[in-house]
């Protein structure tokens, strides 16, 4: 099949990979000519784990290709998947500016037939105006059709190429066809397509990460309580784990979630709720828990000596949202290190791939280390912020050699608390006795 992707970031990037991995002929298309000059040659703009090795060898192959030309892109593809940003505007709602703009190129450069797939996260409603602006700019037949994508950065390939569902949102049988053949190599073994109609495709999507959202504030919260009241979050959390009718995903407590997806979708579906008359109280509750995690984080750093931080030296383990990404949209480690640093902290940060992107955000406010060691140097406390594996089970006899004070914040509750202490650190987790 014929494909085109337009918007080359996380996802699209790695859908038009895996879609010409399972044997189509994919361009990716990106309004970014400096992104598209670099896939051209090979250089990949995000770090993720088997992705080099999925587009180098497609286009190799030559079915995959790059290009800034969408109405060539457009003419030569039966299937026009959507994945471009929708960040959050100031109002909380979804800015949908560049899925319209896109939605009427495709319009003006259609010559037959289209399926336009929104894979892009968009409020519910969002692919009947597509329609309506694509209809704007042509008397062609053309159905919109909802895909949402669920895929974790980090994971993304091998969720893409294994997904525990695939949602398929549309009003008409033939494109729900034209997709469901598209996606069969990816269900062999036995993950449902859902054909639902629109509208249900979109909500579920938001439904997806508010839930996954709720879960992370709602097991902070218990672990804030843990604190207060001395109870251990670990074994609680083991607890519930353990109940089938509850599971153990998505309830580790920690600094809070980031990233570019719940914070900006739980904003989303609430600013939906409002525009029709409703309030999402659970969701307001999971997004001020949400940011007050992070601060309560630095509350704890500042408590420990004594409400005076200036001039203390803290090294961070982490900048990325999460381990195996090197995406910082939304990361925990930017407030974190913001609020420290107008307390007149020094801060010195070590990523395994956020680096560069912690460059771009933080200049020269920060000093960038070559190793999680060499960030030590002269340290007054570790802050763990991103639970990167390589920060699993580090040298702490080493750590003690370049610290000046042996103390230990862990965001993530990563560290055994006992071991620590024997070893002469003081150690502060989340929610821990
Ligand atoms: P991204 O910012 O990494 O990528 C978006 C790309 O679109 C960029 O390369 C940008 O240059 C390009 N673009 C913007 N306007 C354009 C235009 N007019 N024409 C052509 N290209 C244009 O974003 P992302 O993380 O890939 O997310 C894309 C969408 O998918 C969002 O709606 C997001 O909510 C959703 N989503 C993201 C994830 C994730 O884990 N990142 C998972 C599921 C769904």
């Amino acid at each position: 099949m014929n494909i085109a992707v337009i918007g080359t970031g996380y996802v699209g990037l790695v859908a038009g990979g895996c879609f010409a991995e399972s044997g189509n002929d994919v361009v990716c298309v990106d309004n970014n000519a400096e992104k598209i000059a670099n896939l051209q040659k090979g250089i990949i703009p995000i770090y993720e784990p088997g992705l080099p090795e999925v587009i180098e060898r497609n286009m190799r192959d030559e079915r995959l290709s790059f290009t800034t030309d969408l109405p060539a892109a457009v003419k030569k593809s039966l299937v026009i998947f959507l994945s471009v940003g929708t960040p959050t505007t100031p109002s909380g709602a979804a800015d949908l500016s560049a899925v319209f703009a896109v939605a009427s190129a495709i319009g003006k450069a259609m010559d037959r037939y289209k399926v336009i797939v929104t894979k892009s996260t968009v409020p519910v409603g969002t692919s009947e105006k597509i329609r309506d602006a694509i209809r704007k700019e042509t008397k062609l037949p053309f159905d919109v059709v909802s895909n949402p994508e669920f895929l974790k950065q980090g994971a993304a390939v091998e969720d893409f190429m294994k997904p525990d569902r695939v949602v398929v949102g549309a009003d008409d049988v033939r494109p729900a066809e034209i997709l469901r053949d598209l996606y069969a190599p990816f269900v062999r073994t036995g993950s449902p397509v859902l054909i639902v109609d629109v509208r249900t495709a979109e909500m579920l999507k938001y439904a997806a990460n508010s839930f996954l959202a709720a879960r992370i504030s709602f097991m902070n919260e218990i672990a804030n309580l843990c604190e207060v009241v001395g109870a251990d979050v670990d074994m609680v959390r083991k607890g519930l784990a353990s109940d089938s009718r509850i599971g153990p995903a998505f309830l580790f407590p920690g600094v809070g979630y980031g990233g570019s997806c719940f914070p900006k979708d739980t904003r989303a579906l609430m600013e939906t709720g409002r525009e029709h008359g409703y309030c999402m109280r659970i969701l307001e509750a999971v997004d001020a828990t949400n940011t007050e995690q992070s601060s309560r984080f630095v509350e704890r750093v500042k408590r420990h000596f004594a409400e005076d931080i200036a001039g203390k030296h803290f090294g961070v383990w982490g900048l990325a949202f999460k381990p195996r990404t090197n995406d910082m949209r939304d990361a925990p480690s930017i407030k974190i290190i913001e609020q420290l640093l107008a307390a007149g902290a020094a801060i010195s940060v070590y990523d395994p791939e956020a680096m560069e992107e912690g460059k771009r955000i933080f200049g020269s406010r920060v000093k960038f280390a070559l190793s999680n060691y060499a960030c030590l140097e002269g340290a007054d406390a570790l802050l763990l912020v991103t639970e990167w594996q390589a920060f699993r089970n580090p040298n702490f006899e080493r750590m003690k050699t370049m610290m000046r004070q042996f103390v230990i914040f862990d965001g993530r509750n990563i560290y055994d608390p006992e071991h620590l202490r024997e070893m002469g650190f003081t150690y502060y987790g989340i929610g821990r006795r």
